[in-house]
């Protein structure tokens, strides 16, 4: 299973929705529905971009950089 796991839902293996791999947040458009963006810079993934599954409308917005603290 390669789904990536959002809330409960199975975004890649969900055939009504896609996983988008963009450079930037700026290529990310302001309805994403029920795809899912990750923005990959020189082979990281920086941030992955999605609107709630819920269906709440508000947009989820995961930094995916490890940082130390
Ligand atoms: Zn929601």
């Amino acid at each position: 299973m390669n789904g990536l796991n959002v809330g409960g839902r199975i975004f890649a293996d969900d055939p009504g929705s896609l996983v988008v791999v963009v450079e930037s947040m700026t290529a990310i458009p302001a309805q994403i529905g029920a795809d899912l963006y990750l923005v990959r810079h020189e082979d990281f993934d920086k941030r992955a971009v999605l609107d709630c599954p819920c269906g709440c409308k508000r947009r989820i917005d995961l930094n995916l950089v490890r940082t130390q603290k």
